[in-house]
């Protein structure tokens, strides 16, 4: 299909992509990997009366080490972070994700920042971002992941905001991402994120509510020693997942908690 007519504008700066989304209005939108949007207007989901493309910022695309953290750039794309060797070694769990967004088409055009700021329930990276107390950097402010995601599709960003970077700690302990799906390169029915750091585990759900997921009961259980396969029957408490052609309400939550005990088990050296 043919997208609705819009017009187009290219920011060689976040302060001129800024200032043409305060221009078009709170129709426009940013345009960087165009991997989700580009569909969406094709579909004619999304009409925007404007898009404003970020991908001549070069200073969007990096990745910097910085003490305890690591700063990837909202322009960075999936290939660049899976192959990057200072992801690998400061955060593979990162690396790991972004080897598994998609296939190659994907990975070669689709951004962090585009993942983050559309938010989609099935989306990898924010599930890290949350676990982790990751912080997302735009041309205003710094935004704490567990305020950032706000609904489905739905961020904390405003019209005229430009996510520029995401901001997430050093972890190299014990880690993995479970994502089950039927095709390879499918979206997760459900995804699981473990990684263990400062003594204890952090496990993320992907795609069992609205926004990623922190699973604290889980969290605790292992704390409290519980073992893996016991501490997992918690993955599902307090959840309600919306159900879809892939998978009930029910499966959904069974998910959560067969994917938890894999997570941990797998990200412990254990089949
Ligand atoms: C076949 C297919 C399979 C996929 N599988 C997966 C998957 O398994 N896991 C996964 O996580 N993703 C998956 N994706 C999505 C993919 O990762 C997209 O690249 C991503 O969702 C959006 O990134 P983008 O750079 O393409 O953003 P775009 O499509 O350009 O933009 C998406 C939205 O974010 C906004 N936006 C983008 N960048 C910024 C910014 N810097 N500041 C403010 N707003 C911004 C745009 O305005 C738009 O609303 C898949 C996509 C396809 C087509």
């Amino acid at each position: 299909m043919i997208p609705a007519a819009f017009e187009y504008a290219r920011a060689s700066s976040v302060e001129e992509a800024s200032k043409l989304l305060s221009k078009f209005g709170e129709d426009a939108k940013v345009l960087a990997g165009g991997h989700s949007l580009i569909p969406l207007m094709r579909l004619r989901l999304a009409q925007p009366a404007a898009l404003v493309d970020i991908n001549g910022i070069k200073e969007l695309d990096h990745i910097k080490e910085d003490g305890q953290k690591l700063r990837i750039g909202a322009l960075t794309r999936h290939v660049t972070i899976h192959n990057s060797p200072v992801v690998k070694e400061k955060l593979p769990l990162l690396a790991e994700i972004a080897s598994e967004v998609g296939d190659n088409q994907v990975r070669n055009m689709g951004t962090m920042g585009g993942v983050i700021a559309h938010a989609d329930a099935a989306g990898d990276y924010p599930t890290l971002a949350l676990i982790l107390d990751a912080e997302i950097v735009t041309n205003k402010r710094t935004i704490p992941a567990r305020d950032f995601f706000k609904d489905l599709f739905t961020t904390a960003l405003g019209p005229d905001e430009v996510v520029t970077e995401v901001v997430f700690p050093v972890a190299n302990g014990p880690h993995k991402y479970v994502k089950f799906r039927r095709r390879l390169f499918d979206w997760a029915i459900v995804g699981v994120a473990a990684q263990k750091m400062n003594g204890g585990w952090r496990i993320g759900l992907t795609n069992v509510g609205p926004t990623p997921v922190r699973a604290k009961a889980v969290e605790e259980a292992l704390h409290q020693g519980a073992k893996p396969e016991e501490a997992a029957q918690h993955a599902s408490d307090g959840l309600d997942p919306a159900g879809d052609l892939r998978a009930s309400p029910e499966y959904k939550k069974h998910l959560a908690r067969v994917l938890t005990k894999r997570a941990i088990n797998q990200a412990e050296g254990r089949q």
